[in-house]
């Protein structure tokens, strides 16, 4: 198989996470979730952890050279060889330029970058109703997934919050971040030719189904 270097662009709540380990089954491919990496560092306290914290808190993106330093050693590594799934790398456009700085050093390119199309008003919808488990984090909405009792866990009986980056303020700064920030990289990675579109606003198991195909003809 030929090597499958993948960017998922999307704005958030559009179901780039659950498509990227979606994927990640299908493909064996590593995949890196910025978001989690950097929750990850945050919990464990490590440097880049108390650095990406003053950020997140505000909603606004962690600097560049932070980010750009923890991508370039994963896809430098060996478990990247056959390539990678990114998801929330990279989120300007000049992250996108060091990714093609660091894969053409490498002899190595961006195969085809997905976006997941989902409107604001669909964000605003998905995002504000998420509810997650204080103790351990999982995931329910008011809407598609309730729990049996309001503001409690299902599974472990503990108090379901509002996770700071679903608050409704949060969100349309995130919304609005998102549009200044991150939305020139479709029409930088379509002038490359490797823009992929796929429309989000439809049941996870459809856009699976259109991303395996579309993979599926590039990766031959
Ligand atoms: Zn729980």
């Amino acid at each position: 198989m030929a090597e499958l270097n993948l960017v998922l662009l999307g704005p958030p709540g559009s179901g780039k996470g659950t498509q990227g380990e979606r994927l990640n089954e299908d493909l064996r491919l590593p995949y890196y979730a910025t978001g989690d990496i950097l929750r990850g560092a945050v919990r464990d306290e490590t440097e880049l952890g108390r650095t990406a914290k003053e950020y997140m808190d505000r909603g606004d993106l962690v600097p560049d050279e932070v980010i750009v330093g923890v991508i370039a050693d994963r896809i430098d590594s060996s478990e990247a060889l056959d390539g990678f799934i990114l998801d929330g790398f990279p989120r300007t456009t000049p992250q996108a330029e060091a990714l093609d700085a660091k894969l053409s050093e490498l002899g190595r390119g961006v195969t085809a970058v997905l976006l997941i199309d989902v409107s604001d008003d669909e964000v605003v919808r998905r995002l504000g109703g998420r509810r997650t488990c204080e103790e351990n984090g999982h995931v329910f909405h008011v809407e598609f997934e309730p729990p049996k009792q309001e503001g409690v866990c299902d599974i472990d009986g503990s108090p379901l919050i509002i996770r700071d980056d679903d608050k409704p303020d949060v969100i349309r700064k995130r919304l609005a971040t998102y549009h200044e920030k991150t939305e020139p990289l479709v029409a930088y990675y379509e002038a490359k030719g490797v823009l992929e579109r796929v429309d989000g606003a439809r049941e996870p198991g459809e856009v699976t189904d259109e991303l395996r195909g579309i993979l599926a003809a590039v990766g031959s």
